[in-house]
């Protein structure tokens, strides 16, 4: 019995607060009116596939909206430094992190320290469960769960089926079910877990 109630706890360190088809459907108004002021954001699969180097127009775009709307922007990537570097430059994005190790929690510890939000002000925007919702509910902070852009991603085959037993484990629960966008929520509340 206590065993059962521990695997769901547990399920409940990766379901995000907002699950979306793409970065491109966020309501950065409703993000504004629930009071963020950082957005944190994966590269890989959630802003460009792993065959691409270069942000097409849309991200150029979404960043500039960020930035409009007052929010800060961070790229916050697992990959190298060359790889995010080039893109964060190209896609206008002052504030990068390579090397993240994410679900490890030192990077956004180093975030936090260097800008001055609450965790209750910050979002990360990612497409992988075990890497970008795990450390964003690890660290209390909102999560929006995007589904990848490539399929062959590029990530290990260790990875690849963590995540998606993962997704099945959340499917069984009712927590999450791939595909069901909550994208309704957009107007209200964003809640987390
Ligand atoms: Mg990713």
């Amino acid at each position: 019995m206590a065993n059962k109630k521990n695997n769901f706890l547990l399920l409940n360190y990766f379901k995000p607060s907002i699950y979306l088809e793409s970065y491109k459907k966020i309501n950065l108004e409703s993000l504004k009116n629930s009071g963020i002021k950082l957005v944190m954001c994966d590269m890989d699969n959630t802003l460009i596939s792993f065959n691409e180097r270069i942000p097409n127009s849309d991200v150029i775009n979404f960043v500039k909206s960020v930035y409009s709307h007052n929010m800060e922007f961070v790229l916050f990537s697992n990959n190298i430094r060359s790889r995010v570097e080039n893109f964060a430059k190209k896609a206008g994005i002052k504030n990068y992190f390579w090397d993240c190790k994410k679900p490890l929690l030192g990077k956004m510890k180093l975030v936090k320290k260097l800008m001055p939000y609450k965790e209750t002000e910050m979002v990360l925007i990612g497409d992988q469960l075990i890497t970008d919702v795990l450390v964003a509910n690890r660290s209390h902070i909102k999560s929006i769960l995007v589904s990848p852009l490539g399929r062959n991603n590029g990530e290990t085959k260790i990875v690849q089926f963590l995540e998606r037993f993962i997704l099945k484990r959340l499917a069984q629960k009712n927590i999450l079910h791939e595909g069901f966008y909550n994208e309704g929520e957009l107007g209200g509340k964003y809640e987390i877990l």
